[in-house]
């Protein structure tokens, strides 16, 4: 299953990464590492996690069958403020 956290938006409440803690791993206090490819077994708890995100910022399925460009790169990335 695809998905993407719009980083932008992500404010580091870290939902994610207690319900999904095998997809989204808290970095230090701000930065969010994803898999942007999770397992199909992680998906019910994906989407958990993308219903608890209290900004919204998971999205799941979104880039299904396109060529991401918005997954490229995107783990690791960090907030930049
Ligand atoms: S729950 Fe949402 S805001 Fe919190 S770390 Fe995850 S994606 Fe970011």
């Amino acid at each position: 299953m695809r998905l993407v956290v719009d980083l932008n938006r992500c404010q580091g409440y870290a939902q994610c990464a207690f319900l999904a803690p095998d997809v989204f791993e808290m970095h230090g206090e701000e930065a969010l590492l994803y898999n942007p490819d999770a397992d199909k077994a992680q998906r019910d708890a994906v989407l958990r996690a993308a219903a608890a995100c209290p900004v919204q910022a998971i999205l799941v399925d979104a880039v299904d069958g396109a060529d991401a460009e918005a997954t490229a790169g995107a783990q690791g990335a960090s907030h930049a403020r």
